[in-house]
């Protein structure tokens, strides 16, 4: 009794597979052999055939309404599409300006002029950067770091 139930549970599940014509041709015998046998089984084969050819062939409904998102939603993706495509532009904006930097040649008159001035601000920063290290800091008064100026 309990082999019986499984073999029409297989069978069941073979009808429903070869609808949608995955169902191999050993699996198609096997299920051929047990409709003719088992009259429940010819049964819900027959109905189940029937109800997916209704449903193939019946036609599209449309919806009687239309559904559509909340304009907000849409505008916050659309300003993080646009945050991020700035984001891009700038990203390959300063990679580019920074190989132009590294690459120029070095004997051009304005690259002389640029490096002249990147010179004078290289030392003021280098004069700034000394001055904040050698003026007088809580810790170093104490002796607790020892000398840091350069
Ligand atoms: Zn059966």
């Amino acid at each position: 009794m309990r082999t019986r139930a499984r073999r029409c549970d297989r069978a069941r599940e073979y009808a429903s597979v070869r609808l949608d014509g995955e169902l191999s041709d050993f699996e198609s015998t096997l299920l051929d052999s047990h409709i003719e046998r088992c009259p429940s089984c010819r049964a819900f084969v027959d109905d189940l055939v029937g109800v997916t050819e209704r449903l193939r062939t019946a036609p599209l409904e449309r919806p009687l309404i239309v559904v559509s998102l909340p304009q907000r939603r849409f505008a916050a993706l659309r300003t993080m599409q646009v945050s991020a495509a700035a984001a891009a532009v700038v990203s390959v904006i300063g990679i580019g300006a920074l190989f132009g930097m590294l690459h120029a040649s070095a004997t051009s008159p304005a690259r002389t002029a640029k490096l002249g001035s990147m010179g004078e601000g290289k030392r003021e920063f280098r004069d700034l950067r000394r001055a904040v290290l050698t003026a007088p800091h809580p810790e170093r008064q104490r002796g607790g770091l020892g000398n840091l100026s350069v």
